[in-house]
């Protein structure tokens, strides 16, 4: 089978680290995602990831912490350092050839991110994985994934969820909530559905970038995503 995308981001979440631990990194949850990501690199798809950081650190909770915004913010950062390594570990250990490529210099751990260079490695079929954001507070990984997927010129953003799509309500607040198999962006913001956040979007938006939001969770669902597969919700 061809793939439908010869290029992609994929979007990871800090969270969906955690498996079903409160905190942290869950290996097997780390396993599966180097499993589905290497289906798909055995497909010829070109793969970069960008992963958050929220099972470790988020920047926004000054009022908690008492650690003011941007000091949070870097520390947030190099939380999804950590979980870039630990996501180059195992696909490494899976026989992934990977890069990891961080946005805050670290050179002993990661190379620097430079753009021509991230797509010269996708180019020898490794995957990039894109850490420490877009190096900046103020912002979160999904703006990253966008900026990254855009940057590179990247066919589709894959946004790898808990569930399944983008529902005309919570599903896991609203039992009678609906998914949409297909969105345009103005019905997204008309809808004022959350599909990521609005820099990260508008920048979806504006270079004509789809994203595809879907369950990262079932193993196997990257693969049908990638061949074209009615998986999750796309927004167009
Ligand atoms: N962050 C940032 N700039 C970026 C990306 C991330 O300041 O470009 C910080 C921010 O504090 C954020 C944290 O890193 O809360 C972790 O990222 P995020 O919350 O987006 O991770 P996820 O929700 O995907 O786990």
């Amino acid at each position: 089978m061809i793939p439908k995308y010869k290029r992609i981001l994929l979007k990871l979440s800090g969270e969906s680290l955690m498996g079903d631990r409160n905190f942290g990194l869950d290996p097997k949850m780390l396993a599966q995602y180097a499993d589905d990501i290497k289906a798909i690199v055995e497909l010829g798809v070109q793969v970069s990831v960008v992963i958050g950081g929220g099972n470790i650190y988020r920047g926004m909770n000054e009022s908690e912490t008492g650690i003011e915004r941007a000091q949070g913010d870097y520390m947030g950062m190099l939380a999804t350092v950590i979980n870039g390594m630990a996501l180059q570990a195992s696909l490494e250990k899976s026989g992934v050839k990977t890069r990891l490529m961080s946005a805050i210099k670290m050179e002993q751990i990661a190379e620097p991110y430079i753009r021509r260079r991230a797509i010269r490695h996708l180019e020898k079929d490794r995957v990039v994985i894109f850490a420490a954001g877009t190096g900046n507070p103020y912002f979160t990984t999904d703006t990253a994934g966008a900026l990254r997927a855009v940057e590179i010129q990247a066919d589709v953003i894959l946004k790898g969820t808990r569930v399944d799509g983008i529902y005309t309500a919570d599903p896991e607040k609203d039992k009678t909530a609906t998914r949409y198999d297909a969105l345009s962006f103005s019905e997204a913001i008309s809808k004022e559905l959350k599909v990521m956040d609005m820099t990260a979007f508008t920048l979806c938006q504006e270079n004509k970038l789809p994203i595809i939001v879907f369950d990262m969770n079932k193993p196997r669902n990257l693969l049908d995503v990638v061949n074209g597969k009615p998986v999750g919700t796309i927004v167009q």
